[in-house]
C-alpha cells in the first residue's frame, strides 16, 4: 500500500495509525530477519503517537521510516557505525523530523546504511548487511540501502535518506522503487550527520511517485538553521504532476549511454524513452562533456570534506571512547582508530592528503574547478531541454561481496548518479522494467530523471509519465 492509499484508509475509516503500525510490525518480525533493513525500532513510542494522530494533517498517522544519520529527539542515531551504535542518543529533531512530525506522520524505524553514507551496498555497515528483498544473494545497494530496502520488502510504507552522490536514487534503483533527490537547498539539512556538506542532500524512498511528491512538499523549504537551504517558495507539486510529457523536450546524453552498461539496463531505458517519445515528448540527443571526469572530482571533493565533518568525532563530544589511553591525543587516536570501519578511514585519510598544503592546489582546487566545468554543461543542456533522461547505475544489483573486494569498481559505479550532487540539480530513480543479470533471472532496473535547479515539478511530471508506462 503507498502512502497515499493509506491516508484514504485512515480517512475512510478502513484502517487507523494504530493498525497500521501493528502491522508493520507483524510484517517486520516475519522478513527482517532475513533483509535486515532495520537497525532498531520503537514500537511503543510509535503507539503512542498513532494514538494521538491527527488525521487532519496532509500525513496525519502515516509511519515514515528514517534513515540512521538523520537525528531524531530521543532516537539512536549510529550513522551504521560502532563510533555511535552504543552510546548516542539524538537530542534534537532534524528540520525534516520536525516538518514530518507537524505534518502528523509517525517517525517509525532507524535504517541500516553504510557507515557514515560512505558506500554503495550496505556492506560497509559496521552493524549489519541488509539483503535485497527482490533477491537476498544481491546487495539492496547504498548508502541508504536499510530505507530502500524496507519500502520494497514492504516493511515500511515510505522511508527518508541521504543522498550525497547517489544514495537514494541507487538503492531504489536496485530494489526497484522511486527515490528522489532533491536540489542543494531544497530541503534542510539541519540534523542530518554531514558526510559532504557541499553535496548532501534528503530525499525520499517511496512506492510511487506521488507518494515521492507528497513527501517532498512535507519536508522540502528554507529553514534558517542551514545556512544553504535556499529561501524561494515551494511549488505544489500535485498541482503538475499528471500533466504528462506531450510537447516536453527530454535530453538523451551521449555519455550515459556508452559502452559498459549492461544490455538489459540499456534495453529498459531505452524502451522508456521510446514510450515516452510516443506520448508527445521530444527527444534531443545532447553531450555532457565532462562525464569522464566526475568520478574523479567526487572523490576528491566528497573526501576533502568528509575529512573535516568527521573530524569531531574525536572520543571527546560523541560516542565511543577508547579507555586507557595514555593522554588527550591519544583519546584521539584510540577512539578514531576502534570507532571508524576500512571505507571510513579510506576516505579520512584521502580527504586529508588532497587537503594538506602542497597537494590542496594540485588537487582541491583543481576538482572544485571542474565541478564548475560538470554544472556548466548541465546549464547549457538545460538551455535546450527541460530534463535529462539516464540510467541510474551500469548494472542491476551486484552480488553481495563483488563491491567490498574491489572499493575502485564501486566508486566507477557511481558514474551516473554523481554528476547531479555536483551540480546541485534535482534526480529522481524510477523503476522502468526488470532485467536477467548474472545469473537472476529479473532485477529492477531504473530510469534516471535530472532537472535544472529547483526544477522538482518538471521532473515529478516526467517520472509520473515513466510510472505509468513502466
Ligand atoms: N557511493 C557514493 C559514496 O560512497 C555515494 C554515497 C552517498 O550518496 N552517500 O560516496
Amino acid at each position: 500500500m503507498t502512502l497515499t492509499q493509506l491516508r484514504q484508509q485512515f480517512l475512510s475509516g478502513q484502517s487507523t495509525p494504530t493498525q497500521a503500525l501493528e502491522s508493520l510490525a507483524s510484517a517486520i518480525a516475519e522478513r527482517d530477519s532475513q533483509t535486515k533493513a532495520y537497525i532498531s525500532y520503537n514500537l511503543e513510542e510509535a503507539l503512542q503517537a498513532a494514538a494521538k494522530a491527527d488525521l487532519s494533517k496532509p500525513l496525519g498517522g502515516l509511519p515514515i521510516a528514517i534513515k540512521d544519520n538523520i537525528n531524531t529527539f530521543g532516537q539512536p542515531c549510529t550513522c551504521g557505525s560502532k563510533f555511535l551504535a552504543k552510546n548516542y542518543t539524538s537530542p534534537y529533531d532534524a528540520t525534516v523530523i520536525r516538518k514530518l512530525k507537524e505534518a502528523g506522520a509517525i517517525p517509525f524505524g532507524r535504517m541500516n546504511m553504510d557507515e557514515f553514507a560512505m558506500g554503495s551496498a550496505t556492506e560497509n555497515s559496521a552493524i549489519q548487511l541488509t539483503r535485497n528483498p527482490r533477491d537476498p544473494e544481491r546487495i539492496a545497494g547504498g548508502s541508504s540501502g536499510g530505507s530502500a530496502a524496507s519500502v520494497a520488502d514492504l516493511t515500511a510504507y515510505a522511508a527518508l535518506g541521504s543522498d550525497t552522490g547517489g544514495s537514494i536514487r541507487q538503492p531504489a534503483s536496485h530494489c526497484g522503487i522511486v527515490g528522489l533527490k532533491p536540489s542543494y537547498g531544497r530541503v534542510s539539512r539541519y540534523g542530518v550527520v554531514a558526510f559532504a556538506s557541499s553535496l548532501d542532500q534528503i530525499g525520499p524512498l517511496t512506492q510511487s511517485v506521488d507518494d515521492a511528491a507528497l513527501l517532498l512538499q512535507t519536508i522540502a523549504g528554507y529553514d534558517h538553521l542551514d545556512s544553504t537551504s535556499v529561501n524561494l517558495p515551494v511549488p505544489d507539486y500535485s498541482a503538475t504532476i499528471n500533466d504528462g510529457v506531450k510537447g516536453l523536450r527530454l535530453g538523451i546524453p551521449a555519455e550515459y549511454f556508452a559502452d559498459g552498461i549492461h544490455p538489459g539496463v540499456r534495453e529498459n531505458v531505452e524502451k522508456c524513452i521510446q514510450l515516452l517519445e510516443s506520448q508527445g515528448a521530444e527527444i534531443i540527443k545532447l553531450s555532457l562533456p565532462y562525464t569522464s571526469h566526475v568520478v574523479a572530482t567526487y572523490y576528491v571533493i566528497a573526501p576533502a570534506e568528509a575529512s573535516s565533518n568527521l573530524s569531531r568525532f574525536d572520543g571527546i563530544r560523541y560516542g565511543n571512547r577508547a579507555t586507557g589511553a595514555s593522554d588527550i591525543i591519544d583519546v584521539y587516536h584510540q577512539s578514531r582508530e576502534q570507532g571508524f570501519g576500512a571505507e571510513v578511514k579510506r576516505r579520512i585519510i584521502l580527504g586529508t592528503y588532497v587537503l594538506s598544503s602542497g597537494y590542496y592546489d594540485a588537487y582541491y582546487t583543481r576538482a572544485q574547478k571542474v565541478r564548475k566545468l560538470i554544472t556548466r554543461d548541465f546549464t547549457q543542456a538545460f538551455e535546450k531541454v527541460d530534463a535529462i533522461l539516464s540510467p541510474v547505475t551500469p548494472t542491476p544489483a551486484r552480488r553481495i561481496g563483488v563491491c567490498s573486494e574491489n572499493p575502485l569498481e564501486d566508486y566507477l559505479a557511481d558514474i551516473f548518479t554523481i554528476a547531479a550532487n555536483l551540480a546541485g540539480i534535482p534526480a529522481i530513480s524510477v523503476p522502468c522494467g526488470t532485467t536477467a543479470f548474472d545469473g537472476a533471472p529479473a532485477l529492477p532496473v531504473g530510469i534516471q530523471i535530472m532537472a535544472p535547479n529547483f526544477g522538482e515539478a518538471m521532473m515529478l511530471r516526467v517520472a509520473k509519465a515513466v510510472e505509468a508506462t513502466a
